[in-house]
């Protein structure tokens, strides 16, 4: 079954990303959408790549790894998002390319420790609590400078940047706000690790905004494949 409401959000999408970029000066080519399939089944994904999508994130770590598993003949990157304890890190740091919520060194380290060495680097993206959340979830930005510092040097990472989940809002001036935080956070980062060029920001709800203050990569779930 060809589900086409996949492929026509996805057109919709790239017009908003267009959209959006012509408006605040980006460049479309240098934002990624990643497709947040959490809850939805292999099939929506694989009609997603079909329409073109590459990236897939995933929060939930056994549904990601069945979905890996069944769609290991489409060349995707699978990015994890969702929160990560310490006894789970084996699996992301054997099955994924990137993951955006590390807030912990311990964490980093594990992952590092663990990534098999047949691979490249993983990926990783700190995620930072740059609105003062509820979630609780992120690195606070005063702690930010010496955990990159930290997980720059762990031989199995490649540090790319960062991540934020900001309190929701529908105000567009509201939702920039903290992601220009990130942005100047990042710009901080910068002149000592060169190689950070990843601003994982922006849902279905937010992705104008997020673009507006330098999103690298939008997460979008919703607006991909429908409500949850
Ligand atoms: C679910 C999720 C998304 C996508 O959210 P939508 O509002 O459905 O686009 C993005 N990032 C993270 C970390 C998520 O958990």
């Amino acid at each position: 079954m060809t589900d086409l409401a996949i492929v026509k959000n996805i057109a919709k999408l790239q017009e908003r990303i267009r959209n959006a970029s012509q408006n605040y000066g980006r460049d479309p080519g240098a934002i990624t959408l990643l497709a947040v399939a959490k809850t939805k089944p292999a099939e929506a994904v694989r009609e997603a790549a079909g329409a073109g999508v590459t990236h897939i994130g995933e929060n939930y770590l056994q549904e990601a790894l069945d979905k890996i598993a069944s769609l290991e003949d489409l060349a995707l990157t699978w990015h994890f998002i969702g929160p990560l304890q310490s006894n789970k890190t084996r699996p992301v740091a054997e099955h994924f390319d990137w993951v955006h919520s590390v807030d912990r060194l311990k964490i980093a380290r594990r992952l590092s420790e663990q990534r098999p060495a047949a691979l490249p680097p993983l990926n990783l993206c700190l995620q930072v609590n740059i609105s003062g959340e509820d979630s609780k979830a992120g690195v606070s930005p005063d702690e930010l400078p010496a955990l990159a510092a930290a997980v720059a040097g762990l031989p199995g990472i490649r540090l790319r940047g960062l991540m934020a989940i900001p309190a929701p809002s529908d105000d567009h001036d509201e939702q920039r706000a903290p992601f220009a935080a990130l942005r100047t956070a990042l710009e901080a980062l910068q002149p000592e690790f060169p190689d950070l060029d990843t601003l994982s920001m922006g849902m279905s709800g937010d992705l104008e905004a997020a673009i507006a203050e330098g999103a690298t990569m939008i997460r979008i779930g919703t607006d991909v494949f429908g409500p949850r």
